[in-house]
């Protein structure tokens, strides 16, 4: 006899990004075990930005079974090698966040102590030297055939992308419903949500609802009132001008992330265009003032006029309450800086598979899941906090805000440990690895006052010779690679009818 329980009906709030990523991924593991309807809104329509991810969005695609090549070509997509940050510590700075992993770690020292022994004999170049996504980015290169592979991310065309999602998802079986929602149904004893009534009088009933609307938060924070920490007092900025432009140029692997006076603009690559955006704070400048220099600073000719996108930082408290799940920008947002939210869409409906809940009772799950994503989200504030605090910049009040507010005691201890002695770890189920702590400390200019005595114990000769077979290979390796823009136009160029 079969245990197969009956399928579980599965409501999704929300077709953005984050509605149409839960709803492809559960169609595709769970199949039979659920039945899933998604609601969205064309006349509400979605955020119209998120467009840079970080390298785990290809091991996601891999579980749902995704062809990178007609996702890149549907979503017109380019590579990510990095993110390269301008202007951060001092005006005129630049470093790379690659995606790279060190050579010569042992498991007593990472690579950076013996970097900087060998920087203090002067037998070293620049940290970047070390990783090949960090070369391939700077000499804006790429193939899929490097010996060791790149380790790369996607940009994507985030409309493109939930349009590519949604074929896959209706084939596999999930009903898109057009409409608003007006009203969340509970049930008058459990407060369980059991349907979503729409303004057409529509009722779509449900056992688990995914909130996938986005700020508004509809129905875990309107009807759940699960609670929100905010994090705006760390990192103040609420807001960004965006506007897409015509490319000039051959699109870079990496996104480009500038600070201003006021903020910091992102450069995002598409094929067919450039992402453009203005991030800034509104307690420390006007709106205006913000698209002034924007538009003073934008290159390309714009596709459509600049239109203002207000966000907030800070987590939802419960991110699964109740019979509900929250994912993408209901669940909570760190601001764009590390390109981070489309990830945390994915993990989340990566555990929600793991956990799913068939049986009566599943607040033990739920408290597991609520653990792990808080977990998450707060070690991506970390992270994101650090390039701010991490600055010298002082002309302006938002600068200076936060070059010197206060921050998270996590945050504190790791800087402290990096300037002290170099050390820098990846935490558990951390998504940043040390080789993004090291480049980004180093980059926002901390200096090592000390680093692990193993490195003094390789004589010279040795430590020399081995940075300089690392740093060879790789010049040699990135110099076979063509350019990135001609591996997009013979990889996966659309071909127009
Ligand atoms: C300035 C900025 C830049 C960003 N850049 C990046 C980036 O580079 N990389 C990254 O990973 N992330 C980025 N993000 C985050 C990213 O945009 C989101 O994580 C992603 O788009 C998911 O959004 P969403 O689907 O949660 O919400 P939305 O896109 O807002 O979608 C909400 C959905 O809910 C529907 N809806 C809402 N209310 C109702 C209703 N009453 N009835 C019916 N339907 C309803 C809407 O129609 C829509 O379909 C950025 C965010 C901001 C603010």
């Amino acid at each position: 006899m079969s245990n197969e329980p009956a399928p579980r009906r599965v409501v999704i709030a929300g077709g953005g990004t984050a509605g149409w990523i839960a709803a492809t991924a559960l169609a595709r593991q769970l199949g039979r075990l659920v039945e899933i309807t998604l609601v969205e809104s064309e006349e509400i329509g979605t955020i119209g930005v998120g467009e840079s991810t970080i390298p785990t969005a290809r091991a996601f695609h891999d579980l749902i079974r995704i062809d990178q090549q007609a996702f890149m070509r549907e979503s017109q997509a380019s590579f990510k090698l990095a993110i390269s940050f301008e202007d951060w510590a001092r005006p005129g700075d630049r470093y790379l966040h690659s995606f790279g992993t060190m050579p010569l770690r042992t498991w007593v020292a990472d690579f950076q102590h013996f970097w900087l022994e060998a920087r203090a004999r002067g037998e070293a170049g620049e940290i970047g030297d070390y990783y090949p996504e960090h070369e391939a980015a700077r000499l804006q290169r790429f193939t899929l055939d490097a010996q060791p592979p790149l380790n790369y991310a996607y940009h994507l065309d985030a409309g493109l992308y939930a349009r590519f999602l949604r074929r896959i998802a209706e084939n596999d079986g999930v009903t898109r419903r057009e409409g608003k929602i007006v009203k969340v149904e509970q049930d008058g004893e459990s407060g369980d949500i059991v349907a979503l009534v729409l303004e057409d009088g529509g009722r779509i009933e449900g056992d688990l609802f995914i909130d996938c609307t986005g700020f508004r938060a509809m129905l875990i924070e309107q009807t759940l009132e699960a609670g929100h920490e905010d994090w705006g007092h760390w990192l103040p900025t609420d807001a960004a001008w965006a506007a897409p432009t015509e490319s000039v140029g051959d699109a870079h692997p990496y996104t480009r992330a500038i600070a201003h006076p006021n903020g910091w603009r992102w450069r995002i690559p598409l094929q067919h265009r450039m992402g453009n955006g203005m991030v800034f704070s509104t307690s420390h400048v006007e709106a205006q003032t913000a698209l002034d220099e924007f538009q003073g600073a934008i290159e390309g000719k714009l596709l459509r006029d600049p239109f203002l996108v207000r966000f907030r930082t800070g987590r939802r408290r419960k991110a699964w309450s109740r019979n509900c799940v929250a994912m993408g920008l209901s669940s909570g947002f760190v601001e764009p800086l590390e390109s981070t939210a489309i990830h945390l869409i994915m993990i989340a409906v990566t555990r929600l598979i793991q956990l799913f809940p068939f049986g009566a009772d599943c607040s033990a799950e739920r408290d597991r899941f609520n653990r792990l994503a808080q977990n998450e989200i707060e070690q991506v504030r970390d992270f994101v906090i650090l390039h701010y605090h991490l600055t010298e910049r002082d002309e302006t009040d938002f600068w200076r805000y936060v070059r010197d507010m206060d921050i998270p005691d996590t945050l504190q201890e790791r800087i402290e440990s990096f300037r002290q002695s170099a050390q820098a770890w990846q935490a558990t189920a951390e998504i940043f690895r040390v080789d993004s702590w090291v480049q980004c400390m180093l980059g926002q200019r901390v200096k090592p006052q000390a680093w692990h005595g193993i490195a003094a114990l390789m004589g010279s000769d040795r430590l020399k010779q081995s940075l300089a077979e690392a740093s060879s290979g790789i010049t040699r390796s990135v110099e076979t690679m063509p350019s990135h823009q001609a591996f997009l136009d013979s990889y996966c160029a659309r071909v127009e009818a």
